[in-house]
């Protein structure tokens, strides 16, 4: 690095400069790619720079790593090949016994791998409703409790939990906090500054924010016994992120505060337009004064709310597929966090088992007209109606 630009500058300058950093052999502003699998020892037959093989180490993932740990305001970051493989690993490294409590209503891939994977590995899982520390503080049990996760604003009814409280909640019994903030991002909350001891991104989704890579990320408060672990399972598991993919990672995230505070600004008015609408059953969005978690989230999101809401559709699940599909604009897919909107009838997408409402509607609000995105949507439930 031939430039590192004032890290007490405000998050939006470190990302659109991605720290400022330059090639230190061509002063290149864009950073080059190293897509290479090995590197060769020196003439003393020593490792340069400790580097040997991509799965260990890359060095294309260093400005990446670098930018996400100073916008988590986190000690060290690790990379990986999706959100999946970030939280997995922060799972894998527990030991075979070690109880873990977690939200019934999450990421519901991370629940099914809990449920199928880590109670047949030797987890002991309790699952608790979330944004409820009461239900969290029964949950826990002193010295056997080693790591409690929260998400918050929680897919796709988005309780907020609030982070500082459960922070407490789990170190009073021993245990770490990890937050899955894929969501919120670190534009609108950083949880390590309010107590988390790690904050797993899925990098797919906002980071990046054009639906073209997988990634993950880990950002940690400390780079103690716990970070070395989850490196070593990274490296030793495989889930590393390609060099390609860190490389447009890294492109993504200089306008993640621009696309986050757009989508936060236009999901805001979407929620406040079909609040009470005569079509409409229920908003579900922190931003609304009306919801049960909006003081917290007033606390511990700044900026905004965030560009994720769901509208529950008088008419139930017939309605709400008729709605979906009826949308111009909103593209019919699953995922979230790009530049276009998306919306998705989850209880579809999770199948049968799934706790979510069959009236649901999750929308991703992209970084379109907002009156453009509100007239969709208008048309779309007058038209299924
Ligand atoms: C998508 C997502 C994940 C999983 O990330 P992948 O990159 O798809 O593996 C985890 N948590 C949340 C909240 C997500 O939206």
């Amino acid at each position: 690095m031939a430039r590192d630009i004032d890290k007490s500058l405000k998050p939006a300058t470190l990302s659109a400069q991605a720290l400022g950093w330059l090639d230190p052999s061509t002063r290149a502003v864009a950073p080059p790619i190293y897509p290479s699998t090995n590197y060769a020892r020196d003439e003393n037959y020593e490792k340069f720079k400790n580097r040997g093989y991509t799965r260990d180490e890359n060095p294309t993932y260093e400005q990446l790593e670098a930018l996400l740990a100073a916008l988590e305001k986190g000690a060290g970051a690790m990379v990986f090949g999706s959100g999946m493989a970030a939280a997995t690993t922060v799972m894998m490294a527990l030991s075979p016994g070690d109880h873990v409590v977690a939200p019934s209503i999450m990421y519901f891939g991370l629940r099914n791998w809990l449920v199928n994977v880590g109670c047949r590995w030797g987890l002991k899982v309790d699952f608790v409703p979330p944004g409820d520390p009461v239900a969290l503080a029964n949950a826990v049990q002193k010295d056997k409790t080693k790591l409690v996760w929260i998400e918050t604003p929680a897919n796709p009814s988005w309780e907020v939990t609030d982070i500082a409280a459960s922070a407490q909640i789990a170190h009073d019994v021993g245990a770490i906090l990890g937050v899955d903030s894929t969501v919120s991002t670190p534009v609108l909350t950083n949880p390590i500054t309010l107590g988390a001891d790690i904050v797993m991104h899925s990098g797919t989704k906002y980071l990046n924010g054009h639906g073209d890579l997988l990634a993950g990320a880990l950002v940690t408060a400390q780079r103690d016994e716990l970070w070395e672990r989850m490196n070593y399972l990274r490296f030793e598991n495989g889930g590393m992120l390609g060099a390609f993919e860190a490389w447009l990672l890294l492109r993504g995230m200089r306008t993640l505060h621009l696309r986050v505070e757009r989508a936060s600004q236009s999901a805001l008015r979407i929620a406040e337009h079909f609040e009470g609408h005569a079509l409409v059953r229920e908003v579900l969005y922190p931003g609304l004064s009306a919801h049960e978690g909006h003081e917290i989230a007033v606390r511990q999101m700044t900026g905004g709310f965030g560009g994720m809401l769901s509208l529950r559709v008088k008419g139930g699940a017939a309605t709400a597929i008729e709605t979906a599909k009826a949308l111009e604009l909103f593209v019919s897919a699953t995922s979230l966090g790009g530049v276009e909107s998306l919306v998705e009838h989850r209880a579809t997408a999770e199948g049968p088992d799934s706790p979510v409402p069959d009236d649901l509607l999750r929308l991703s609000v992209g970084v379109e007209d907002a009156g453009d995105l509100i007239a969709d949507l208008e048309r779309a439930l007058a038209a299924s109606t």
